[in-house]
């Protein structure tokens, strides 16, 4: 994914209409942010970083936010990480308005979306090893292949006997077409759907319906106006603004911001045990601590005060958050 240097064939403005009116957020109308933890850990720093930036770009705007959990992966999912995640989300005053949603139970929603793009002719078989495995979680950074077209052009016999020893998941066929957004943080954006991503998983070998479907249909059914993540999701931005044209669906503003690593430069993890929660709030004891300290670093403040989430929100400097310089935190 490159910055935007000409004019993109199709450029989705952040915050601009729609094209569907119905579903459109009218200029002026409330912005409506989203948390979408995926339960499968207790969060780290890093998670709690983009909860926080997601809580103050909404409100910032006067907004609300809807709370999701993101248990499409039911091998990795558990409801007592949920439990735990809304518990810590209180103790640090990250409050929602709507929600929690979940993505459990909205396997029709999810269907019927995926059989529209079928009846378009849209999606085809892939019998790629490994092709799947990842698409019930989000693709951070790193984790993102280009998908050569292999298995796009089989003819239907060739699919009948690759069926018979194998299940398929499913691929979206992409045009050579660029999509282009701008970025709230990071500024115009643009990628080609076919040689910077390729025909991406839909739908999985088990049945199970990819993140890159889901995602898009729970922003647009929970009416979130503004996706405010970490930069390692950028390269799946493109992907879900073109699902939601193709669905007819609206397109959120996005801003993505730069994310926190450890000393050795490597992205927080569930394993950096020293950042999670309960280390951290045995370590800094109040929320104002912790969120200094946190503003301190990614320099959205000029020190490390204590602060409280609605004063970060109003005073922060967010255009600090613009570049892909991370977060060192230790
Ligand atoms: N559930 C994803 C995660 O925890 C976030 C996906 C998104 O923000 O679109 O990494």
């Amino acid at each position: 994914m490159e910055p935007a240097r000409t004019p993109a064939a199709r450029v989705v403005r952040a915050k601009s209409a729609s094209g569907n009116p119905a579903v459109d957020h009218a200029a002026g109308a409330p912005v409506v942010g989203r948390f979408a933890p995926s339960p499968t850990g207790r969060l780290h720093a890093g998670n709690l970083f983009a909860a926080v930036m997601a809580w103050c770009l909404s409100h910032r705007a006067g907004g609300r936010m809807v709370l999701r959990i993101e248990d499409l992966d039911p091998d990795r999912s558990r409801a007592a990480y949920a439990d735990a995640i809304m518990r810590d989300y209180e103790w640090m005053g990250l409050t929602w308005d709507y929600g929690p949603y979940w993505q459990h139970g909205r396997e029709e929603a999810y269907r019927a979306a995926y059989e529209r793009l079928e009846r378009a002719g849209l999606v085809y078989p892939c019998f790629c090893s490994r092709a799947d495995l990842h698409a019930a979680s989000a693709p951070h950074f790193g984790e993102k292949l280009v998908y050569p077209g292999t298995c796009r052009s089989l003819t239907d016999d060739e699919r009948r006997e690759r069926a018979q020893r194998k299940d398929p998941s499913w691929r979206l066929i992409v045009p050579d077409e660029d999509v282009g957004f701008d970025d709230m943080l990071q500024g115009p954006q643009r990628q080609n759907l076919a040689r910077e991503c390729g025909d991406f998983v839909v739908r999985r070998a088990d049945g199970a319906f990819a993140y890159q479907l889901a995602v898009v249909l729970d922003d647009a059914e929970q009416g979130v106006t503004q996706v405010a993540r970490g930069i390692d999701l950028l390269p799946s931005t493109p992907q879900q603004i073109h699902l939601q044209s193709l669905l007819g669906l609206p397109h959120p503003a996005y801003a993505h911001f730069p994310l926190m690593v450890n000393e050795t430069g490597r992205r927080l993890s569930k394993r950096d045990h020293d950042t999670s929660i309960d280390e951290l709030r045995e370590r800094f004891r109040t929320p104002e601590a912790l969120l200094g300290r946190m503003a301190g670093a990614s320099g959205i403040m000029p020190d490390d005060e204590p602060i409280a989430l609605e004063d970060l929100a109003r005073e922060a400097d967010f255009a600090k958050l613009g570049g892909r310089i991370s977060t060192v935190w230790g």
